[in-house]
């Protein structure tokens, strides 16, 4: 017998409608790439992405066409989110901090035939376009008052202009819930980037859990300021969930350094942030520098990679903030696990807690995970075994763009599962910690070294900046540890105070041989370390 109840599809159009309707007048504030703020409500986000569809139909574009962008967090880029997607097409989000010719190569992979892009990025794109022979419309995004008098761009359309010609009466189509809505790609740091393509129905269950209580924990009452890029997987779903529950939407645009990002949380009353941990070190160095307080700011979620324990005692100790530890990646949407503590829990002393705080967490459901070993057998949740860590659920990707073969692994009497690339112990409360990833572990003597155990613990000295530790050549041991160190402006510290520092808080054998300082330590476009570029620094390092 089947239900008996109305098959409405999951599509993204309906988040908009629904925001639009339920919470028309709450705002959306941006930081514009010209230098103002905007503001504006949900009600005319609604509006504006409707007339934007009809522009892009006016343009030829048809179901399925890519539209990419190329831009920072900001209302227009929202309303490309929307108006693209719910109304068939691919929003292809590309991140411009990635080196031009991977974003040429991107766009021409995805075969994008739209790209909107900031104006700050008409250098780059002047550039590139020559490059990029599939895109048949090139859209600046902005006002007729900042169009380029003369450009090599052929036909630089206006969006501002696209918009306005458009009277907005246009009906958000319906179509199957497992269209594609977008696609992302990862950041490359093993080979070719690759496409991750999200549908309707995976971004919508994504979105509603991403919001549930023991995960971001939205509600209309929040003001929420994505410094996650929009360029880069959805902003963690938050576009769509803040219309979910017709939050406030702050946005930063460009301006992502500690001092706009402090004036724009006071200012605009937010309570609720989500971003990498080193978009978090700018920031509290300015408000540590300038003796300031949040008075608004309730809670973030910090992930991309592992969020350091000093870090997260800082922002909870410090500034009263609580710090959600999250897990995920591109091929996941990118949500797997959060760290919020059970009831269960609670009871626990608070260095008890605060240990469950700084593992990646639980799943949410809809994903599903385990550890396993070379061979595919499923390891014990104990909190000891570590192991590959695979998952699998509502969305998961289960096949990359255009790639002829499965990423898919079989896992012994449990069928497929991805493969996270990422190594992991899980507790028996469900909790995930990730160790490292699989090719950043260093092996020594046999035996595996995390390397974030050994960061964790160089970033709660008081005189580091960042770290991050590496594998150097050892005749004997094959690999050891060697950390590479930025320390804090003004201070001081010498390679063996640190070293010193090791001591009593790792086994012996784990404490790194070497140590150096350097001005700055390279990131990935998404802010995360790049280790493989360490490792091509450090290659003829010797080790004492
Ligand atoms: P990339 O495109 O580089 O794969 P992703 O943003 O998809 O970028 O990165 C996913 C990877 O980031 C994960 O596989 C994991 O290695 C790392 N990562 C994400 N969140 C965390 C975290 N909280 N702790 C440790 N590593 C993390």
């Amino acid at each position: 017998m089947m239900g008996q109840m109305m098959a409405m599809p999951l599509l993204i159009s309906s988040l908009i409608q629904h925001a639009a309707r339920h919470a028309g007048d709450t705002e959306i504030v941006s930081k514009r790439v010209e230098g103002d703020l905007h503001r504006y409500t949900w009600k005319d986000v609604e509006l504006r992405s409707r007339k934007l569809a009809q522009a892009f139909a006016r343009l030829g574009c048809a179901p399925g066409d890519r539209i990419a962008t190329l831009a920072w967090n900001g209302y227009r880029h929202l309303e490309i989110y929307y108006g693209s997607s719910g109304s068939a097409l691919v929003c292809h989000t590309i991140n411009p901090r990635l080196f031009p010719e991977q974003i040429a190569w991107i766009a021409n992979d995805a075969q994008d035939s739209v790209l909107c892009f900031d104006l700050n990025f008409l250098p780059l794109i002047e550039k590139l376009c020559a490059q990029m022979p599939s895109i048949k419309h090139y859209i600046l995004m902005c006002g007729r008052s900042h169009m380029p008098a003369a450009t090599t761009i052929p036909n630089l359309l206006c969006y501002e202009e696209l918009v306005e010609a458009e009277n907005g009466d246009y009906q958000w189509p319906l179509f199957d819930e497992n269209t594609a809505s977008s696609i992302c790609y990862t950041s490359g740091t093993t080979g070719h980037p690759k496409g991750a393509v999200y549908s309707h129905r995976s971004s919508l269950l994504h979105a509603f859990a991403s919001a549930m209580p023991d995960a971001m924990d939205c509600s209309a009452k929040d003001v929420i300021l994505p410094v996650v890029p929009m360029f880069h997987v959805n902003a963690w779903g938050l576009p769509y969930s803040s219309a979910i529950v017709g939050a406030k939407l702050v946005f930063p645009g460009p301006h992502l350094d500690g001092k706009s990002l402090f004036e724009l949380f006071e200012s605009e009353g937010v309570t609720f942030s989500a971003g990498v941990p080193t978009v978090w070190l700018g920031l509290l160095t300015y408000v540590k520098t300038n003796k300031l307080k949040f008075t608004t700011f309730k809670r973030t979620v910090i992930g991309g990679s592992a969020c350091p324990p000093a870090m997260l005692a800082t922002l909870m100790d410090d500034y009263g903030v609580e710090v959600i530890h999250a897990w995920g990646m591109t091929e996941l949407s990118p949500l797997g696990t959060l760290s919020k503590l059970t009831s269960k829990q609670l009871l626990l002393p608070p260095e008890q807690q605060r240990k469950v705080l700084e593992k990646q967490g639980k799943v949410i459901y809809g994903i599903d995970m385990a550890i396993i070993d070379d061979e595919g057998e499923a390891l014990p949740w104990d909190g000891e075994a570590s192991g590959n860590l695979v998952v699998r659920g509502h969305w998961v990707i289960n096949q990359y763009y255009g790639a002829k073969e499965s990423p898919l692994v079989d896992v012994k009497g449990q069928g497929q599962w991805f493969p996270t690339g990422d190594v992991a112990t899980i507790d028996g409360d469900g909790f995930m910690q990730i160790t490292d990833r699989s090719k950043d572990v260093i092996k020594s003597g046999g035996e595996w070294i995390s390397s974030i155990d050994l960061e964790n613990i160089a970033m709660a000295h008081p005189a580091v900046h960042e770290a991050a530790a590496i594998a150097s050549r050892h005749p004997k041991w094959d690999e050891r540890p060697l950390l590479v160190v930025v320390r804090k402006p003004n201070a001081e510290l010498t390679r063996e105070e640190l070293l010193a520092f090791y001591e009593g808080r790792i086994a012996k054998w784990q404490i790194p041989d070497d140590v150096v300082f350097v001005a700055e330590i390279p990131h990935t476009a998404t802010g995360k370390i790049q280790k493989l570029k360490l490792r091509e620094q450090f290659k003829d390092h010797r080790l004492p």
